[in-house]
Order: structure tokens, then C-alpha cells, then sequence
């Protein structure tokens, strides 16, 4: 359904609150690549995306003035606040829905640790949103995922169908109401999730899923900087 008032364009939250443990606690948000720190790629994508207003940052506490300093060498014009974040990244984003412009239409959460993100993806997936209230980078999954038992924890148990299988990535764009709605039914219920998708699929919304590749991939172990760093220098050359 299309909100026939609702304007094309949309506020942005960018996830980096989170604690970086299966990178060894260093912050991966702002590990380089090629020289540039991972978050700026990731604000880069936002600031040229057309359709993006405003961007809030959602940090950890004691790295805000990272991203302020962010601000000024990389030029972010569209970065409207850093605000600290909360103990789960579902806090995280709920902080930053509440900064939003309330006047804005349409909302987009996304990790600033998925830095291969193009302004075109974003592009994508709004266009999705606006046509269907909610959608989210995705790609089809290419391993085959099995269950393993709870009690032994290594043993198998059989697998969902592939070919229904997507990973679900970030951004994840909604009409900015239903989401409040969701997250609020989601904090009142105690409900937690790992994406803000589930958030809706708790409240009956689906969410339309748009391919953004397999290079769309979240920074979280070290193996994750070294491609990147691959993927980023293909693209310098025009691969
Ligand atoms: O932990 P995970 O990899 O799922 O985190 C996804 C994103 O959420 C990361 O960009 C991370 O910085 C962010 N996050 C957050 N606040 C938390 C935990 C995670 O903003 N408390």
C-alpha cells in the first residue's frame, strides 16, 4: 500500500553501538580499509543516497566524538546527531527511531558495520518500502543450513529448504509509523530480535526482500577486513 501523502525520502539511523567481541574488542566500525575507517564508507553511502534527509548515529558512548570528527574531515552534511546507544542493538535502534524528524515518512536501520553498501542499494530498497510499507537488503542463501541439536550441540537434525533460505542484510526500510508501532508492541512485549524485520513479522507485516549481493557482507571477524579490503580495491579498478 502507498501512503499517498508520503513523501520520497527517508531518515536514516546508523547502528554502531555494539561492543565488537568476536573482533577481538577493537571497534570494527572504525578499523580502516584502504586508509579510510569502515563507518565512513557506510556514511558515505547515506550522504549521497538521494532520497536520505538526515542521518543518526547511534555509538558507542565513549566513541562519539569519533564520529563529530567524522563530521568535519569527511564533510557529512546530512549528519544530524550521535547519540549513545543501548545494551542490545534493538535498544540501539529504538534510541535512534526516537531521534528521527517526526515529520519523516520512512525510516532506515542500518549496521555501519555493512560499509559495502552503495547508494544505489539504498536506492533500491527504498523504492521497495515506499511500494510496500517495508523492505530489506537481502540475498539468497548459498550454504545449506541445518539445524544442530540443542541438547548436544553436534549433532544435525535436518535443514529448511534452500531455496526458501535469504540472509537478511541492512538497510531495512519502513513506513516510518509501522515501525514505531512494531518496535513499541516489540519493547511493551519484552520481544527480542536480532533484525528490525522480525519486528514487524511479530506485529503479522511481512517484508519484501531486495538482492544486494553477496558483497554486502557485516564487518564482524577480522577475515571480514581483508574482504572488504578485496572488494573495495576491485571497485577502485573498476572490476
Ligand atoms: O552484533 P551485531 O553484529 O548483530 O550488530 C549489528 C550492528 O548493531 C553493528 O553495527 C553494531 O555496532 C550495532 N549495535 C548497536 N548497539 C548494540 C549492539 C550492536 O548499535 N548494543
Amino acid at each position: 500500500m502507498t501512503h499517498l501523502f508520503a513523501k520520497k525520502q527517508f531518515s536514516a539511523v546508523v547502528l554502531a553501538g555494539g561492543s565488537s567481541s568476536r573482533m577481538g574488542g577493537i571497534s570494527k566500525q572504525h578499523q580502516r580499509l584502504l586508509g579510510t575507517p569502515v563507518a565512513v564508507y557506510t556514511l558515505r553511502s547515506f550522504e549521497h543516497c538521494p532520497e536520505c534527509t538526515e542521518i543518526i548515529v547511534v555509538s558507542k558512548a565513549d566513541e562519539c566524538p569519533l564520529f563529530e570528527e567524522y563530521r568535519t574531515e569527511y564533510g557529512f552534511s546530512k549528519l544530524k546527531c550521535v547519540l549513545p546507544g543501548g545494551k542490545s542493538r534493538q535498544e540501539s535502534a529504538f534510541i535512534g527511531m526516537k531521534a528521527i524528524d517526526e515529520k519523516s515518512s520512512y525510516i532506515a536501520i542500518h549496521d555501519a558495520a555493512r560499509c559495502l553498501i552503495t547508494s544505489e542499494q539504498i536506492s533500491k530498497v527504498f523504492a521497495a518500502a515506499y511500494r510496500t510499507d517495508a523492505a530489506t537488503a537481502a540475498c539468497p542463501a548459498t550454504d545449506t543450513v541445518k539445524f544442530v541439536s540443542a541438547s548436544m550441540k553436534t549433532e544435525t537434525e535436518g535443514q529448511p529448504d534452500r531455496s526458501r533460505l535469504w540472509n537478511m542484510q541492512t538497510p531495512q526500510i519502513f513506513y516510518a509509523d509501522l515501525y514505531r508501532a512494531a518496535a513499541y508492541t516489540a519493547a511493551e512485549k519484552s520481544f527480542a530480535a536480532t533484525d528490525d524485520c522480525s519486528l514487524l513479522e511479530s506485529v503479522g507485516f511481512g517484508c519484501t526482500v531486495v538482492d544486494c549481493g553477496r558483497e554486502n557482507i557485516k564487518i564482524t571477524t577480522p577475515i571480514d577486513l581483508v574482504l572488504a579490503e578485496a572488494i573495495l580495491s576491485a571497485r577502485q579498478k573498476g572490476e
